[in-house]
């Protein structure tokens, strides 16, 4: 029987309007939530991305502010850029948009931001905080895997799990909020030995490797629940047959536009998982619904019982 799917867009939606009735309540307080958004330069990618993050921020009623630094800005104007956000009291979220520019120190910059308006959680203040199982910003990828597991009902408590990928970004946090959740948890990475012996005893594995179809069906259990972290762009013909063979839809785009996306996950896990986020439309569209969760949660943790105060619309 072919594995649940594990509809990413649905849950979003859902989370999204659970956060828009949030920022309502805020703003009728007095409180609209704030984020801003520091883009260095014209990378494409980053640009399309801080787009979807501003126009999420319309949609859901957050107040939203797109600063751009020139290509050649210094660390210094950075964190000159940053410690200015850090001040002002109508930002409640700051996302410094990855890469920077090669001559900018991103640590620096990271390290900057005032870790109550880190919405990328990804200052150590707030890494510290999860590992503590203290309140702080979680990273928005990994909490987004998490409701993805809440809001489908399946059990973490007591399960296996098996996060492949150690990154600070993806894998070390989503390992952590596992283990938060009371998951016995098993962290993989490139020099894992018998990894797909290791992936078997997943009741849930995650997998967060940036390698297009990397987890083929003999990694996973009969039955396990599978979240595909990775967003791969498949362009060579040879490695789209391998993943798609046969898919008549997936063969339509890559004729049109010359490539496709592919998860971490081989679409043939379908067959043996239980259940599985798709690529796209499974773990993508969470990250930025938690990106607006974060911004309002942020808003409320730093203004904490100031949330009455009639002060800032
Ligand atoms: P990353 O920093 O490159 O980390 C990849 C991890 O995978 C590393 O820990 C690496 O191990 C491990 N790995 C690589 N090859 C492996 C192999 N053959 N066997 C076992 N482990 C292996 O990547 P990331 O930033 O965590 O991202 C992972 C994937 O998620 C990418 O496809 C990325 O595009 C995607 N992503 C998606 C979203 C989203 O919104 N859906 C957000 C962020 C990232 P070592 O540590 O030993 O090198």
């Amino acid at each position: 029987m072919a594995a649940t799917v594990l509809d990413g867009n649905k849950i979003a939606a859902e989370i999204r309007s659970e956060v828009a009735a949030e920022v309502g309540a805020l703003t009728a307080a007095g409180i609209r939530p704030g984020l801003a958004v520091v883009l260095v330069g014209h990378n494409p990618a980053s640009e399309i991305y801080v787009r979807g993050k501003v126009k999420s921020c319309e949609e859901l009623g957050i107040y939203s502010e797109k600063l751009t630094p020139p290509e050649n800005a210094s660390t210094e104007e950075l964190l000159a850029v940053v410690g200015e956000l850090n001040r002002r009291d109508d930002i409640d979220g700051i996302l410094v948009q990855l890469p920077l520019p090669g001559q900018i120190d991103a640590k620096r910059v990271l390290m900057a931001v005032n870790p109550g308006k880190d919405v990328d959680g990804f200052h150590p203040v707030n890494v510290g905080f999860l590992s503590t199982q203290r309140t702080g910003l979680v990273p928005c990828t990994p909490a987004g895997v998490m409701e993805i597991l809440r809001r489908s009902g399946i059990v973490v408590s007591g399960q296996e799990a098996v996060v492949v990928g150690r990154s600070d970004i993806v894998g070390k946090p989503v390992a952590m909020l596992l283990l938060n959740a009371n998951a016995t948890v098993t962290i993989c990475h490139s020099k894992t030995r018998d990894l797909a012996g290791v992936c078997r005893r997943a009741d849930i594995l995650v997998a967060a490797i940036g390698r297009a179809g990397m987890i083929t069906r003999d990694f996973v259990k009969r039955g396990a629940t599978v979240i595909d972290v990775g967003m791969n762009k498949v362009a060579e013909r040879s490695e789209f047959d391998r993943l798609f063979a046969g898919n008549a839809k997936r063969e339509e785009i890559f004729r049109t536009k010359g490539s496709v996306l592919a998860g971490d996950v081989h679409p043939e896990v379908a067959e043996v998982a239980g259940a599985m986020t798709p690529v796209p439309g499974g773990v993508g569209p969470l990250t930025i619904a938690m990106l607006m969760a974060n911004t309002v949660r942020a808003a409320k943790l730093r203004l904490g019982d100031r949330v009455a105060e009639p002060s800032r619309v």
